[in-house]
């Protein structure tokens, strides 16, 4: 009978320990994903179930190490795709239950780990953050010329961890927004008189709160955020421009990007979003700033001037600026628009933007506007306005051919710099000099 006994009961532990490796310990790390940006380091743990951690950190040398419970895999670990300065190496342990994973690290930072349910094209995911020591917070302002750039801070929206809206054939928003971004900046840069500053270089995770701080340390004169539409159904099309309300969007499509945009802010920043709770706080104060009327203007403009030059090029899904309550329109000192290039969820406009040629067509179009824009409201102490004062005001009896030599420059190119038909002039015309 005690024999008995304790067969049982070692069989009843066996039949504990097998349940507890097999059917407990079902979940696996996948892959690890190592996404380095300007400020920060993300490493992302994909996993086939939501994660059970502990995370700590340990110095000289600093490590970050992360215990992992109710895993399988014996604590091998799977492919690491990327690499990253602040990381030495990943180095792992564990048996049939855990696994714990300890990242050498280059220097002392302050990891923020946080786990984050599925959302295509990802599964399980357990965030470590590390950001970088310095945050460049803002550089040191321009040196004082006498006529400066006019700076356009380019965001390539999404990103990393966030692929935003997802075409019918399967391309990611943020694939399309930087390559777009990126030629717009080239063109930018061109210009004498104007600068492009790009929020995202590569495929990152930035917080939608980051994205306007990178533009107000590079005390841009405007914010220009790139995005792709998306809708539930496939036949809307074209391209619309977005300006921040104060009150929530009155369409339907307007509530919807309000909505998306904000859950790409919580795909991949729970960690950030806490930590700007202060941030909130400022903004829900500043709001009501005057200096806020004066950036809502400016991107009014600026948003009707990039309709203008959108609609040559491609349908246009409103001929007016929409006005939405969104994250990355939301700073009350820099002027801000969202640019929708298009629907990714339309298979025809899909295509479209795919294509090298039509995002070259888009930045081109975008180059213009801003341009135009900021040509007929320069900053004052911009190398556009000295340009402009060079105006000359139409006088009874003067000509064309008389103001060219006045001014020497060529009739020719008094004519086309004017877009004049012919050479016919009035009174009180206003003609710039080039
Ligand atoms: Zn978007």
């Amino acid at each position: 009978m005690k024999n008995n006994n304790k067969f049982l009961y070692c069989a009843g532990l066996t039949i504990l320990w097998f349940f507890s490796a097999f059917s407990y310990a079902s979940n696996q790390v996948q892959s690890i994903r190592i996404w380095p940006s300007p400020d920060n380091t993300r490493v992302v743990l994909d996993l086939s179930a939501a994660p059970q951690y502990k995370s700590f950190s340990l110095d000289s040398p600093d490590r970050l190490v992360i215990d992992l419970s109710n895993i399988a895999g014996g604590g091998a670990l799977p492919k690491i795709d990327g690499e990253s300065q602040l990381i030495k190496a990943i180095r792992s342990s564990g048996d049939n239950n855990s696994m714990r994973i300890v990242l050498d690290l280059t220097s002392k930072v302050k990891p923020t780990v946080f786990s984050l349910t599925p959302t295509a094209p990802y599964g399980h995911r357990l965030v470590i953050d590390l950001p970088d020591k310095q945050r460049t917070e803002s550089r040191p302002p321009p040196s004082i010329r006498a006529a400066r750039d006019i700076i356009i801070a380019i965001d390539a929206g999404h990103g990393g961890e966030d692929p935003g809206s997802i075409g019918p054939s399967g391309i990611f928003e943020k694939n399309l927004t930087l390559p777009i971004a990126n030629r717009l900046a080239e063109l930018i840069n061109k210009e004498p008189g104007m600068r492009a500053v790009m929020v995202r270089t590569g495929d990152y995770f930035i917080h939608v709160n980051r994205r306007t701080e990178v533009a107000r340390g590079q005390q841009a004169d405007l914010l220009v955020s790139i995005h792709a539409d998306a809708f539930t159904s496939p036949q809307p099309k074209g391209a619309s421009v977005w300006v921040l309300s104060l009150r929530r969007a009155t369409t339907e499509v307007g509530r919807m990007l309000e909505q998306t945009e904000r859950h790409s802010e919580l795909l991949g920043g729970v960690a950030e979003i806490i930590r700007d709770s202060a941030n909130e706080r400022y903004l829900a104060q500043t709001v009501l700033d005057l200096s806020m009327n004066h950036s809502m203007v400016t991107a009014y403009q600026a948003a009707n001037q990039v309709l203008a030059e959108l609609g040559k090029i491609t349908s246009l899904h409103q001929a007016k600026p929409q006005a939405a309550s969104l994250g990355v329109l939301k700073s009350p000192d820099i002027p801000s628009i969202l640019v929708e290039v298009g629907f990714i969820s339309n298979p025809k406009e899909e295509k479209q933007l795919k294509s090298a040629s039509h995002q070259a067509r888009l930045a081109q179009s975008l180059h213009r506007a801003l341009k135009r824009h900021f040509e007929l409201a320069p900053p004052a102490d911009s190398l556009f306005a000295q340009q402009r004062a060079r105006e000359h005001k139409v006088q009874a009896g003067e000509s064309l051919s008389l103001l060219a030599q006045r001014y020497d420059v060529s009739v020719d190119a008094l004519r086309s710099h004017n877009q004049l038909a012919n050479d016919s002039i009035r009174i009180g015309q206003v003609l710039r000099i080039p």
